[in-house]
C-alpha cells in the first residue's frame, strides 16, 4: 500500500473517533522519525494533544527540536513529567536507578505519568511501527490499552523507506543527533549511536535484555 492510500485511511479512522465524541491524543518522542505522523495528525485536527513525556533524562538537543518542530508544525504541545523528584530516583547504592534498575526508572518517568493521561482519553495515537523491532512486529492497528482505551497504530504498516519519502515530500527537519550517528534517541544515558551489526533497537539499553520502555509492553492489556 502507497503512502497516499495510507493516509486516506489514518484520516478516515481519526475523523471516526472524533465524530464518535472520543477522546484522542498522541505521544511523540520527537526524534526523525516521529515527526511524519505529527504532520498528518495536526493536518487532520490541530487539537489534538501532543504529549512529550520528559523524563529530565533527555539530549538537550531532543528538546531543543522539540520546541522547533512544534512551532514549525502548530502543535498543542504538552509537556509530561514525572511525579517522582530525581532525588528520589535513586538506588541503595545512591546512583540514579537506570544504573540499576532501568525497568524501574521507566516506570516512574514514563509507563506511570502515561498511565495518567490514558485515565483522562479514549484513544492513545501511537506511532509504533512494525519494522522497528520484534515487540512491535506483533502488534495489532488497534489494541486494547489500560482504562478501557485504545492504543491505534497508524504508521504500524510504515517502512523507514515510507517515512524517509514522506520527510522528503513534506520538507521535514530531521533531528540534529542523526548527523553524528544516532539512530534511535532517547534518554541520554540509555542510548548510544548506532553500530551496522545492530538492530535499531538495540541502541537503546545496548547490553541489557530490554529493548522496550514498558509503554508497548505494559500499557496494552490484551497482549495476545
Ligand atoms: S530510558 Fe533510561 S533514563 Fe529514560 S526512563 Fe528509561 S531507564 Fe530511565
Amino acid at each position: 500500500m502507497d503512502i497516499a492510500e495510507q493516509l486516506k485511511l489514518i484520516e478516515a479512522k481519526i475523523t471516526g473517533y472524533l465524530k464518535e465524541g472520543k477522546k484522542i491524543f498522541t505521544s511523540s518522542s520527537f526524534q526523525t522519525h516521529s515527526i511524519p505522523l505529527l504532520h498528518i495528525l495536526v493536518n487532520i485536527d490541530s487539537d489534538i494533544p501532543v504529549y512529550f513525556l520528559n523524563t529530565g533524562y533527555h539530549f538537550p538537543e531532543t528538546i531543543l527540536f522539540r520546541d522547533r518542530i512544534a512551532a514549525q508544525l502548530g502543535l498543542r504541545l504538552i509537556d509530561l513529567k514525572p511525579e517522582t523528584p530525581k532525588s528520589m530516583q535513586k538506588g541503595s547504592d545512591g546512583k540514579f536507578l537506570f544504573t540499576s534498575d532501568p525497568d524501574h526508572c521507566c516506570y516512574i518517568n514514563k509507563t506511570r505519568p502515561m498511565d495518567k493521561i490514558l485515565m483522562e482519553h479514549d484513544v492513545w495515537i501511537n506511532g509504533v511501527r512494525a519494522d522497528q523491532s520484534d515487540v512491535r512486529k506483533n502488534m495489532q492497528e488497534e489494541m486494547p490499552a489500560p482504562h478501557n482505551t485504545t492504543r491505534y497504530h497508524p504508521m504500524l504498516p510504515w517502512t523507514s523507506k515510507m517515512i524517509y519519502e514522506y520527510r522528503k515530500r513534506y520538507d521535514l527537519p530531521e533531528h540534529p543527533l542523526d548527523a553524528m550517528g544516532y539512530m534511535s534517541i532517547g534518554c541520554e544515558p540509555c542510548t548510544r549511536r548506532f553500530d551496522p551489526e545492530m538492530q535499531e533497537r538495540e541502541v537503546r539499553w545496548y547490553g541489557l535484555k530490554k529493548t522496550e520502555c514498558g509503554l508497548h509492553t505494559d500499557l496494552i492489556t490484551n497482549k495476545n
